[in-house]
Parts: structure tokens; C-alpha cells; sequence
């Protein structure tokens, strides 16, 4: 993640942020926090250190005490020019010193502490070490409310990276599929991203004919020919918020089967997306869409998730899946994104982002989901 991908708020809204993670934690008998470097950080304080960070960088939140950042002294300068930087107090340490001892002095000596899911192991490992009466919780699992549901503006950005990715699939539809290669078609679709606003390109998903049955299938050499139906999958960050949209397109004349099989997972995402209401368990989207699948037979064909949260990153929680019975709250944002895949012969997938709203869902991608026969 870059500086210039990162989204345009101010001092103030990162302050209003970090209060809200401490009243939270404090409100779910917790000590505080420890955000690592990583979407929690980037949301909570626009700060984006470099990536291979190994020295310790953490964001303490304690209830009723100034957020503090424990920053490494060399990279201190470029934190401080952090948007969220004012709101802080930077707590630098210098190689050679016990960071950890440093850390331990803002926290006490016990407490269950939230931590971030993606802090390393050996910087927990060091401060339990430090402090053996604390005891540790994981962001997702303490907090899952506190990224997943959106604000207004962060609601704005995302439909705004929704629409240019929408742009981005209206232009690649006009081109010429025919007897190229996969990963031309990815190429250009980066490129359309791009040029439509995105600051980062996080998957450009161009499944050909057979290669479209595995779902993660990345663009490779493969020759598209006349016949073929092709999973596109793309999306990156624009303004430090994502997109994340699939639409399946038929290069030429589509059979019976193939028109039947994506009027399938047509009406799978459409049922998912009806599904979606304040309220509604995060499980009953992927029961909604599961079920139009398996009723017409195709259900082991299905072989993932309906889908994710997206916000500062394109995949995060809540998932849309058995067993997850988090209810639905207006500002969450997520993919519908069911598909059927037929190995060794093709598959579909339609994704859209929705967000909750206070009676429903509302999309944040407009192109059709009807099949889209290119060239
Ligand atoms: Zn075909
Ligand atoms: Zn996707
Ligand atoms: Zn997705």
C-alpha cells in the first residue's frame, strides 16, 4: 500500500476514529488495543508504514489516555507526516533498545488487549513475554462491528471505486477477445482501472474456456477462442477504498447449457442480494444464494463463499458463509458473488459489492448481469 493510495481524510476523522476503537474495547471489558501495521492502522490513522517493517511499530489505545504510536526513530519522520499523525503522540524507539519494555510501560501489567489479526507473532510473543499478566484478543473476533460498518463518506469513496470499475468492464466488453491471450485482457483491464482512478491493482482474474472452473484462476498464456465463456474478475483501491466486481462474458454464440448455467448464478446472486436486510445473519446471503444452485442441481459446483467485506482492503470480514451468524447492519459492505464451475470445461461467477441499508440492500455495481456476448 501506498502513500497516494490512501483515502483523503483529516486529522479529525482518524481522531474521532481511534476514540470510537477505545470506547469499543472499553465497552467490551477490554483493555485496549494494538494495532499493527496493516488495513487497522491504515483506517485508524492514515499511517501506512513501509512493508517490510520487522522493527516493532504499534499503535497503543488505552481508554481515557492519547493514542500513542510506537514508531522505530527511522521511520518516525514519515510517520509524522501521516494524516492521522496530529491525533498521535510518536513514541520512537531506537535499534538497540527494548521496544517491548517500551510498550509495556503504556499498557500495565494485566488485561486482555485487542490486537490486530495481522500483527506478527513475534511481537505478541515478546510482549507477553514482557507482560505475563495480559492476555490477548483478536480484532476480528472483539470487534467485528468496527471496520465492517462504513460511514457515509467511507460509503461515497467505495461506490466511487464500485463505478470505476463498472467503467473499467464497460470498456473491456468492447474489445476483441478472440486470439489473445489471457493475460493481455488482464493487462488492459489493469490498465482501465487505472485510468479510471485506481491507485492500486489487487487482481486482474481473465479465465479463459476450462480455466474459468477454478475459481482462483490468475490470467496466464492461454489463447481465447471463438466458444469460450471468460470469468473476469478484477478490482485494486482507488482513494483507499476497494472495488471488487465479476462479470462472465461468452467470446461468440453461448450454447443452451451455458446460457442456462449463468441464468443460474444470475438468479443465485440476485437471491443473495434480496437476502440482504439489517438483521439478516451474514450466513443467510450464502443460504439465500446456495439454495437457487442447489435446487437446480448444481450445488457441488459451488465451492466457495458467497462473499467478503471490503473497505481499506478488497477481502476482510464479515464472510458471507455457514456458520457465520454476525448480523447485518446498515454500512456494512461486502460481495454477493455466487458461481457454478464445471472442471475441465467452463465456469461463471457474478459479483457485485452491496452495502445495507436501513430496509435492504443497495449496489455499489450497475453494469448488467446478463451474459455479455464479446468478440
Ligand atoms: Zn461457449
Ligand atoms: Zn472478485
Ligand atoms: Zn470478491
Amino acid at each position: 500500500m501506498t502513500a497516494s493510495s490512501l483515502a483523503p481524510f483529516t486529522a479529525a476523522d482518524y481522531r474521532v476514529r481511534m476514540a470510537r476503537a477505545a470506547r469499543a474495547a472499553s465497552d467490551a471489558g477490554l483493555a485496549g488495543l494494538l494495532v499493527a501495521p496493516g488495513p487497522d492502522l491504515v483506517w485508524l490513522t492514515g499511517y501506512a508504514p513501509p512493508a517490510a517493517t520487522e522493527r516493532l511499530t504499534l499503535l497503543v489505545l488505552t481508554p481515557g489516555h492519547d493514542p500513542v504510536l510506537v514508531v522505530p526513530a527511522l521511520e518516525a519522520p514519515d510517520a509524522a507526516k501521516a494524516s492521522g499523525a496530529p491525533a498521535l503522540t510518536l513514541c520512537d524507539w531506537t535499534d538497540g533498545k527494548d521496544p517491548y519494555a517500551l510498550t509495556a510501560e503504556l499498557l500495565g501489567p494485566t488485561g486482555t488487549f485487542v490486537v490486530s489479526d495481522n500483527a506478527w507473532a513475534m511481537h505478541l510473543l515478546n510482549l507477553q513475554k514482557a507482560l505475563p499478566g495480559t492476555s490477548y484478543a483478536s480484532f476480528t473476533d472483539a470487534l467485528p462491528m468496527l471496520r465492517a460498518v462504513k460511514d457515509g463518506q467511507e460509503l461515497e469513496l467505495l461506490a466511487a471505486a464500485g463505478a470505476a470499475a463498472d467503467a473499467a468492464f464497460e470498456e473491456i466488453r468492447t474489445v476483441r477477445f478472440t486470439g489473445r491471450r489471457e493475460s493481455e485482457i488482464a493487462a488492459y483491464l489493469a490498465d482501465l482501472l487505472r485510468r479510471f482512478g485506481h491507485s492500486q491493482v489487487d487482481f486482474t482474474i481473465v479465465a479463459s474456456g476450462p480455466n474459468g472452473a477454478d475459481p482462483h484462476h490468475e490470467a496466464g498464456d492461454r489463447v481465447i477462442e471463438h466458444g469460450d465463456m471468460v470469468v473476469l474478475d478484477f478490482g485494486g483501491l482507488r482513494d483507499g477504498y476497494g472495488s471488487d466486481t465479476s462479470r462472465t462474458v461468452h467470446v461468440g454464440e453461448p450454447t443452451d447449457e451455458e446460457r442456462r448455467v449463468h441464468d443460474l448464478v444470475r438468479r443465485a446472486q440476485e437471491a443473495g442480494f434480496r437476502a440482504v436486510r439489517p438483521g439478516a445473519a451474514c450466513q443467510e446471503v450464502d443460504r439465500a444464494a446456495r439454495a437457487v444452485i442447489e435446487d437446480a442441481g448444481y450445488g457441488e459446483y459451488f465451492i466457495h463463499r458467497t462473499g467478503h467485506g471490503i473497505g481499506v482492503t478488497t477481502h476482510e470480514p464479515p464472510y458471507m458463509i455457514e456458520g457465520e451468524e454476525q448480523p447485518l447492519v446498515p454500512g456494512m459492505c461486502f460481495s454477493v458473488e455466487p458461481g457454478v464451475y464445471l472442471p475441465g470445461r467452463f465456469g461463471v461467477r457474478i459479483e457485485d459489492i452491496v452495502t445495507v441499508t436501513e430496509d435492504g440492500g443497495r449496489r455499489l455495481n450497475g453494469t448488467t448481469r446478463e451474459m455479455v456476448i464479446v468478440d
